[in-house]
């Protein structure tokens, strides 16, 4: 009889078996899979506990589904493929193809090290750099053009879920998976690809439907709350797309997920904008250093009750509603006056669901240096924000116990309350009017009233 012919399935970023392009290509290339997941350290120093903690439970339930194959390893990546090739005699290591600047430039480095990779499909429904100006080959830099060469461009059907996987049996240390505990007080969202399709479901029944009118509203349960499991690729973005139809507030659900693929195409053409200003006149433009301003609002301690609930949520659940991650961005660079890059930071720290892309975009957006930028002169109101939003209060009785006494009327403006801060709310940290206005002048002395291209 013949030695089986075998290969290995690198996962990274796709921690699912449905809609897994390249998990069937690795299945149809052999007779049994080598199935791994490297630790890598690189990563793991950058996220905060509440993201290992979840992706420690998507490790478990991707193992689950694999029967118990799950080879997780600790170690260099090329070493540690090169191990599992020569002792599994695996000729082929297949991979989803990764498109943001630290995942390419380590794929690479292990192709430069004579392993070859095969990479079938990505994280997105429509690949980073395949979305092109008919005019000029050349990518979209404004999102709502893209998004209609987005929708004409058109993707795939949902991959068949594989009938049978057959695996090898891991070693006892290949078996390394981590202990990463939730942290006390923090409540994470469940992970694992079987949770991602529980939610989906839940949210096609009791949210989709009206998605276009309670997706702003920061109190209710109105949003998918896929994002996580979007990042760590526990469902597929081509899923969700194969169920909407053409209601509006279906349309307005496929405009998010557009967005996320519109930013890993922005970042793609632009690697650097990771860290650095899109646009690069934001670049000179005035700063503060940050100080305990800084830290009060890291906290959700600045004296504006949406954003300290906001901010708190993201300390306790590793996730922010939308609405908030504006406001709270907007306050930082424009109340505070601080670069946009501190506040990605904090949240690259604390998101479950951090993505490269859609944060550091999400931020430059806000901060108005972006891509297709709220223009920098457009300041969030804090208090506005909070009474249009979270009109009775909800959201910010859920985070800000200091506050639970108010009433509707009273709870996004303590100060003007005999009893406003009877409970030990903070004061305010700094007064948005002002600080509007001082954001306004400097703004005035760059004179950048439109995102400008690096490249021009
Ligand atoms: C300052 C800032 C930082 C952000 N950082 C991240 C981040 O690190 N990771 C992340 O996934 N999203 C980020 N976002 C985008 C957005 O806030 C989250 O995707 C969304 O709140 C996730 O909740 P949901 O899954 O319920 O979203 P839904 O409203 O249900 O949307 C469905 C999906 O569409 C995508 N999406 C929705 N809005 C956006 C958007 N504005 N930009 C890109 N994709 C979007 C997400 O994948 C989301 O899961 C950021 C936004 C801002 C303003």
């Amino acid at each position: 009889m013949s030695a089986p012919n075998r290969s290995i399935m690198w996962f990274r970023r796709d921690l699912r078996i449905s809609d897994h392009p390249a998990l069937l290509a690795a299945i149809e290339s052999g007779d049994e899979i080598v199935p791994v997941f490297i630790l890598d350290k690189k990563l793991i120093d950058i996220a905060g506990s509440k993201r290992l903690a979840y992706l420690g439970q998507s490790l478990r339930s991707l193992d689950e589904s694999l029967n118990n194959s799950l080879h997780v390893m600790i170690g260099d990546h090329i070493e540690v493929l090169r191990e599992l090739m020569a002792r599994y005699n695996a000729t082929s290591v297949h991979v989803s193809t990764e498109f943001e600047p630290y995942g390419a430039a380590r794929d690479a480095k292990v192709e430069a090290a004579g392993i070859p990779l095969i990479r079938t499909g990505s994280p997105y429904a429509v690949a980073p750099g395949r979305v092109l100006k008919p005019s000029d080959s050349t990518p979209y830099k404004v999102y709502t053009p893209y998004y209609r060469a987005w929708c004409l461009h058109g993707w795939r059907k949902p991959a068949l879920k594989p009938q049978a996987i057959k695996t090898v049996t891991p070693g006892a240390n290949d078996r390394n998976f981590p202990d990463w505990p939730t942290p006390e007080n923090a409540v994470i969202t469940p992970a694992g690809e079987k949770a991602a399709v529980q939610r989906w479901k839940y949210f096609q029944a009791n949210g989709l439907d009206s998605y276009d009118e309670g997706r702003n509203l920061a109190g209710i349960d109105g949003t998918s709350k896929l994002s996580a499991h979007l990042k760590w690729g526990e469902i597929h973005p081509r899923t969700l797309l194969a169920s909407l139809g053409e209601s509006k507030a279906h349309d307005t659900f496929r405009k998010e997920i557009a967005w996320r693929e519109f930013y890993a195409d922005v970042l793609f053409n632009n690697p650097h904008t990771d860290k650095n200003y899109y646009s690069a006149k934001f670049a000179e433009m005035r700063y503060d250093k940050p100080d305990k301003k800084f830290e009060a609002w890291k906290v959700g301690e600045t004296g504006y009750p949406f954003v300290d609930a906001a901010m708190r949520q993201l300390l306790r659940e590793g996730w922010m509603h939308n609405r908030t991650r504006m406001v709270v961005a907007s306050f930082l660079v424009k109340d505070l006056h601080l670069e946009w890059q501190l506040g990605a930071l904090h949240f690259e720290e604390h998101l479950v669901d951090f993505d490269v892309a859609s944060n550091a975009h999400g931020w430059q957006w806000t901060a108005g240096s972006g891509t297709d930028a709220s223009p920098y002169y457009r300041v969030f109101n804090p208090i506005e924000q909070g009474k249009r939003f979270d009109e009775n209060g909800d959201y910010i009785r859920r985070y800000v116990p200091e506050l639970e006494h108010l009433s509707a009327s009273e709870i996004h403006e303590p100060w003007l309350f005999l009893n406003g801060y009877s409970n030990g709310y903070s004061e305010r940290i700094v007064d948005h009017a002002t600080e509007r206005l001082e954001s306004l002048a400097r703004l005035q002395e760059i004179k950048a009233d439109k995102p400008q291209d690096p490249r021009a």
